[in-house]
C-alpha cells in the first residue's frame, strides 16, 4: 500500500518506520527541515541541545528500546536527579528523597507523612476512570490535605497548565504519581539523557527511515488532505498532488482540521475543533556559572512569572557545552481566547517577556547578577500539549476516522498519561496495529 504520514515528530517517524518494515511504500511529509518535531535542537558551545528541556525516565521502555534498536544506547546515560521547591517564604529546599520530604518544613509533619504515603499508594488504590470528573486540585486536597496540595501539587499543576490548572481532571495527576513511583522504584530517581543531545536519536531515526526506503519530504507542509468524504485519496503540497491509499496524520489537531474540506463529515470536524493546545514559551539561558545546585526547581512562589526552572548543567556537565552553564525557564499558557495575559504571551515581544522573567532569578540565588548571563535564546510554540478537561476519557479520538484510509495519532490520544517521546512511540505502535487489518492487499 502507498501510505502518507503527516508530521516527522517521534510519532510520525515511528509510524513510518514500522509501516516501511512491513513492506509498505511510505512517504513522510514534515513542515520542518528534519525529523524531531518538538524535540528540535539549538547548538550551545558546539553541542546540540533541545530547545525545550528533555529527559527520559527509567520506566519508559518504548524509548529505551528504540534508542537501543538504533544503536544510540552507548550515549544514553542515567544520572541522579536533584529536585527542589522554591516556596513562598523564598527558601529553596531539596525535595529529592523520602528524607527530604520528611524534613520539608512548609508542610506540617503529619501532612508530610500523609503526602508521601498518598503519592505512592494512590495509583494502586484508584482506577483513573473513577476520577475523570473530579478536578485534580480537589482530589489532591482530599488525598493529601490542604497544605501539601497548596505547597506541592497546585504549583506543579499551575506550572503545566497555567490559568487552566483548576480544570485539569484528577487522572492526569494520578498518572503523574504513577509515573513518578514507577521511575523512582526503590532508590533515588535517575533521569536518562543522550550525551550530545537527543538529536543523535532523531538523526539515527532519519538514516534508518532512508535506509528502509521511506521517502522523506522535508520543508513540505501538507496543504490539503484529499478525500471525497468517504475515502481518502491523497495529499496536496507545494510540490503538487500525491495519490495515496492511506494517510496517517500526527500533526497537531487544529492543523489537521484546517487541511480537511467540507466533504469530511461535519460531526467529525466539529469533534476535532474542540481540541485545544497549551502554548509554551521556553528560554535557554547560558551563564558563566552555576545558579542553583538543582536540576529541577518546582516554583511554588506564585509571584514568579514562570513555572519551570531546569538547570540542565546540573544533570549534564558544563564541559559538554564548552563551559557554559545552561538554565531553561518555561511557562505554559492557554490559547489567546483565555484573556489578555494569554494574548500578550502568545503575541508579545519574546525578549521583553523573558527580560521580565530574568529579574526574578535572584529568588533562586540571592547573589545572582544579570552579568552572569552570556546568551538568552527564547522559543515559543503554539502546540506544546493538548488541553485536558473533566470527562476527557470519553473524548479520546480513535485512530480510525469516518473517512476510510484516514488515520489520526496525536498526543491527544494518550490520556491520562502526560505527553512524552516514549508515549509517542507507544502510540505509533498501537496506531500501526489498528491499521494492519486495513493494509492487507
Ligand atoms: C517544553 C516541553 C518539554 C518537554 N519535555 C519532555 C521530556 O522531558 N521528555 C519527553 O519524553 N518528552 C518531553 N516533551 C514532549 C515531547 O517533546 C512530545 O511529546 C513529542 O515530541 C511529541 O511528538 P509528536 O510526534 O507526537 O508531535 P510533534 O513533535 O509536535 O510533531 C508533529 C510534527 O508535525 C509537523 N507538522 C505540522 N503541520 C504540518 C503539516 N501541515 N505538514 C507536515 N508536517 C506538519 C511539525 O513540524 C512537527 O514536526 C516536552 C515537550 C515540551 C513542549
Amino acid at each position: 500500500m502507498r501510505v502518507g504520514v503527516l508530521g516527522g515528530g517521534i510519532t510520525g517517524a515511528v509510524i513510518a518506520k514500522r509501516l516501511a518494515e512491513q513492506g509498505h511504500e511510505v512517504l513522510l511529509y514534515e513542515a520542518g527541515p528534519e525529523i524531531g518535531g518538538l524535540v528540535a535542537s539549538h547548538t550551545v558551545g558546539g553541542t546540540d541541545l533541545e530547545i525545550y528541556y528533555h529527559h527520559i525516565f527509567t520506566h519508559e521502555t518504548s524509548i529505551i528500546d528504540l534508542i537501543t534498536e538504533l544503536g544510540v544506547d552507548k550515549d544514553l546515560e542515567w544520572i541522579d536527579s536533584s529536585v527542589s521547591v522554591l516556596s513562598a517564604d523564598g527558601v529553596l529546599r531539596s525535595f529529592s528523597t523520602p528524607k527530604d520530604i520528611l524534613v520539608f518544613r512548609p508542610i506540617p509533619f503529619f501532612s508530610r507523612i500523609r503526602m508521601g504515603a498518598a503519592g505512592v499508594l494512590a495509583p494502586y488504590l484508584f482506577r483513573w476512570q473513577q476520577l475523570d470528573h473530579t478536578p485534580a486540585v480537589t482530589w489532591a486536597r482530599k488525598l493529601m490535605g490542604k497544605k501539601a496540595a497548596e505547597e506541592i501539587w497546585d504549583p506543579m499543576l499551575r506550572a503545566k497548565w497555567g490559568e487552566l490548572h483548576t480544570e485539569v481532571p484528577a487522572p492526569w495527576l494520578w498518572a503523574r504519581m504513577r509515573q513518578r513511583s514507577r521511575s523512582r522504584g526503590k532508590g533515588k530517581e535517575k533521569l536518562g539523557y543522550i550525551r550530545g543531545g537527543f538529536r543523535k536519536l532523531y538523526l539515527a531515526l532519519q538514516n534508518d527511515l532512508e535506509a528502509k526506503g521511506v521517502k522523506l519530504h522535508f520543508d513540505q507542509p501538507v496543504q490539503r488532505v484529499l478525500t471525497d468524504g468517504i475515502k481518502v485519496h491523497g495529499v496536496q503540497t507545494s510540490a503538487g498532488i500525491e495519490e495515496l491509499d492511506h494517510v496517517v496524520s500526527t500533526i497537531p489537531i487544529p492543523r489537521l482540521t484546517s487541511l480537511l474540506d467540507e466533504k469530511v463529515p461535519a460531526s467529525y470536524r466539529e469533534r476535532l475543533a474542540q481540541t485545544e493546545y497549551m502554548w509554551v514559551i521556553c528560554v535557554i539561558l547560558t551563564l558563566d556559572r552555576q545558579l542553583t545546585p538543582y536540576y529541577w526547581v518546582n516554583v511554588a512562589d506564585r509571584s514568579i512569572p514562570f513555572g519551570a526552572f531546569i538547570e540542565h548543567t546540573n544533570l549534564i556537565p558544563p564541559s559538554d557545552y564548552d563551559g557554559n552553564h545552561v538554565v531553561y525557564l518555561g511557562r505554559y499558557f492557554p490559547p489567546a481566547r483565555y484573556g489578555e495575559e494569554a494574548e500578550r504571551l502568545a503575541q508579545g515581544n519574546l525578549n521583553e517577556i523573558v527580560g521580565e522573567w530574568i529579574e526574578h532569578l535572584s529568588r533562586f540565588n540571592p547573589d545572582f547578577d544579570p552579568t552572569w548571563i552570556k546568551k538568552v535564546i527564547p522559543f515559543r510554540t503554539q502546540f506544546a500539549a493538548p488541553v485536558v478537561r473533566a470527562g476527557q476519557g470519553n473524548r479520546i479520538l480513535p485512530f480510525a476516522t469516518p473517512v476510510d484510509g484516514l488515520w489520526v495519532a496525536t498526543m491527544t490520544q494518550i490520556y491520562p498519561d502526560d505527553r512524552g517521546q516514549s508515549e509517542g512511540i507507544h502510540l505509533a505502535e498501537r496506531c500501526v496495529q489498528a491499521m494492519e487489518p486495513r493494509l492487507l492487499p
